[in-house]
């Protein structure tokens, strides 16, 4: 599935569940946060997952997402409404639920994951979701995170991202040979192939993202798709 009708989907699926599932006069507030992030996938999947599953009879609006952590494309987010806040793992495949902020975390390893060994040492680092940064949309903030594999300014790309500038023919690395060449391959098959290329990228000085590698980046190209 292409990925703007993948978007168009899950846009008229949360657009669904909050006409059923939200409370009359906060209807039009959810309404307008989705519209807000109706380009990105990721905030999508996370206001799917609350809205599909309205925690306890609850019909709150989602008046706020911001970012606690980042680690390569999951996100670790704070989820706001007028009187809760909630604790979710997202990626633009899926989005988790962990917890209510500041209460028991259903998934704790999951914290594992960012480096915090329990709920008890997270919170008290992030004690209050109201101080961590709005998350803006990666279409938007197209200088911050790479619109493809969401790798942040100066880090490298996720391996295979269409992204990722080829440091020998600075053509688009997805697409370019020079990987087959490098490597004196016809195909690449294994793990151990794909090792080894990643070290010759290092080796050659692999190119981190930067906003201009982006296609939506306005002085790169005057080219519009629409969207
Ligand atoms: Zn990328
Ligand atoms: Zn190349």
């Amino acid at each position: 599935m292409q990925l703007a009708e993948k978007i168009e989907n899950i846009c008229k699926e949360v657009e669904l569940f909050i006409q059923y599932g939200v409370q009359e006069q906060e209807q039009q507030e959810a309404l307008e946060l989705l519209i807000k992030y109706s380009n990105d996938l990721l905030v999508l999947q996370v206001m799917k997952a609350f809205y599909s599953s309205l925690p306890e009879s609850r019909e709150e609006a989602i008046s706020r997402i911001a970012v606690i952590e980042k680690k390569e494309d999951i996100f670790l987010l704070t989820l706001s409404t007028a009187s809760h806040n909630y604790l979710y793992l997202a990626t633009e495949q899926k989005a988790v639920l962990l917890g209510q902020y500041g209460q028991e975390i259903m998934e704790p390893d999951m914290l594992a994951l960012f480096g915090y060994p329990d709920a008890k040492v997270f919170f008290s680092k992030y004690p209050d979701p109201e101080r961590c940064q709005e998350y803006e949309s990666m279409r938007d903030a197209g200088s911050n995170f790479c619109p493809v594999c969401s790798t942040a300014v100066g880090e490298y790309h996720l391996l295979g991202c269409s992204v990722e500038v080829c440091p020998w023919c600075e053509g688009q690395f997805s697409r370019c040979g020079c990987r087959f060449e490098q490597l004196g391959l016809e195909v690449l098959e294994d793990e151990e192939e794909l090792e080894e290329l990643e070290r010759i990228l290092q080796a050659k000085g692999r190119i981190a993202y930067a906003p201009e590698q982006c296609p939506s980046y306005p002085s790169a190209t005057d080219e519009q798709d629409g969207h």
